[in-house]
């Protein structure tokens, strides 16, 4: 992972999480859940509240020690794609690179492998690798208890994605929408018909 003036993260910061258990150490304060919170994001979280903040310009860095506020917040993500992701045209790739801009005027950006794309690209190519937002690689204080607390619909959503069949759910959704829509202009075709005949 590789940071840029994201709250603590003045300066570019470069992370590697080898294979195995990795842990972040340090004081109080030192920015250690940050590192998580910069991951969430990336990754596309939309709740300022869940980044433990108020708005999503609080995770632009906000000087500190006399250094003056970010511009910019940016934070890249490459991981392995062991084959989880099947989204194409990224399925075939060995390494997928996401990243999210925020500019201090409020206009943001998000990439995949260096190209422009949308929120919802990312969130397709995460679909069912268990990464995407809310998903369950970032297990954080409160969570195993909010699994054990969740109603059985909200624990269902978790199973889902460990299952791999959220992509399938939501292609379902779109599907009928798109039923939806052709039963409608069928319905108008006899309308019309029914009045030229
Ligand atoms: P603890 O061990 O107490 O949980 P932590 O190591 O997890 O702490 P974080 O909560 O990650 O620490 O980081 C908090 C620090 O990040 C604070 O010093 C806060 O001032 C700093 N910080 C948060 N947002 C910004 C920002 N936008 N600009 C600059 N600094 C920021």
């Amino acid at each position: 992972m590789d940071i840029i003036g994201f709250k603590s993260f003045a300066d570019r910061t470069i992370m590697d999480f080898p294979e195995g258990l990795c842990a972040v150490v340090g004081p109080n304060g030192c920015g250690k859940s940050n590192v998580v919170d910069a991951v969430r994001w990336a990754l596309g979280e939309q709740s300022a509240r869940q980044l433990r903040g108020q708005s999503m310009e609080d995770v632009i860095f906000n000087g500190a020690d006399g250094r003056k506020p970010a511009g910019l917040a940016e934070v890249n993500v490459v991981f392995e794609n062991d084959g989880s992701v099947t989204a194409e045209p990224y399925a075939g790739l060995s390494e997928i690179m996401v990243t999210r801009r925020l500019y201090r005027n409020g206009d943001s950006e998000y990439r995949i492998n260096k190209m422009p794309c949308r929120l919802k690209d990312i969130q397709q190519v995460l679909m069912d690798t268990g990464l995407g937002n809310r998903a369950y690689a970032i297990i954080e204080q409160g969570r195993v208890a909010a699994f054990i607390e969740a109603k059985p619909i909200e624990r269902r959503l978790w199973v889902e994605e460990a299952a791999g069949i959220t992509r399938f759910k939501n292609q379902k959704k779109v599907s009928l929408r798109k039923m939806e829509g052709t039963r409608d202009n069928l319905a108008r075709l006899q309308d019309i018909l029914a009045e030229v005949s």
